[in-house]
């Protein structure tokens, strides 16, 4: 799997947009744009983009969640250039083919991915879980919990108790660099009893991957 970062180095405030392909662009990979930012000079890297030959350039679209930086360029530009299939959780969000569900599969780029719901950031945040190369999309999905005492809605803490149980080597978000994780055997797997609230950070201080890293979430003392 490839991943380019269209929007690096833009000046427009924008989500990251990335675009997802095959290792070796086989006809059977599925182009994917993962969120469509506002910065329109995604088009450009999108046309000099290595997508394969005899291919579309962007077969689909997944929007992480409905929020403007996310997608504004959907309609309806990206959809003319493309035609691509697009597909969110929300089905509020403008030209929309296809609702996905948490636990749903799609084909991105040369591998199967997971379909996450991630209710916190908004009620349709999604996360897109990469199995072969353990690769996790995380859109606006706080994974860093940085407090001790928040509070949490408990679909949310489902959700990252989801994602605590799968390895993850590289973590690509919504806004900032990516990856922010490359160590990422994630820490919580052997962990029971998190709570939605009243909620604490088990730290571990011999452990760095836990404490730099994402999901330490959120355990009762
Ligand atoms: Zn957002």
């Amino acid at each position: 799997m490839k991943i380019v970062n269209l929007t690096e180095g833009t000046t427009v405030y924008t989500s990251n947009v990335y675009l997802v392909t095959g290792s070796w662009n086989a006809l059977k990979d599925k182009n994917t744009l993962i969120d469509v930012g506002r910065d329109p000079a995604v088009f450009d890297r999108i046309d000099r983009a290595s997508t394969g030959v005899g291919k579309h350039k962007v077969d689909q679209v997944i929007i992480t969640h409905s929020h403007f930086d996310h997608a504004s360029l959907l309609p309806p530009r990206i959809r003319e250039a493309y035609k691509p299939e697009v597909y969110a959780f929300s089905k509020y969000i403008k030209y929309i083919d296809t609702v996905v569900r948490d636990g749903d599969l799609l084909r991105v780029g040369d591998e199967t991915a997971e379909i996450i719901h991630t209710p916190g950031h908004s009620s349709d945040s999604i996360c897109i879980y990469c199995r072969e190369s353990h690769t996790l999309f995380a859109g606006d999905t706080p994974l860093v919990i940085r407090s001790d005492d928040g509070t949490y809605e408990e679909e949310f803490i489902l959700a990252l108790e989801k994602i605590c149980r799968k390895k993850v080597d590289a973590i690509y978000p919504g806004h900032g660099d990516p990856p922010c994780a490359t160590t990422a055997q994630n820490s919580c797997k052997n962990h029971s009893g998190m709570q939605s609230q009243p909620c604490r950070d088990r730290r571990d201080p011999e452990d760095d991957a836990t404490r730099s890293f994402f999901v330490r979430p959120l355990y009762r003392q």
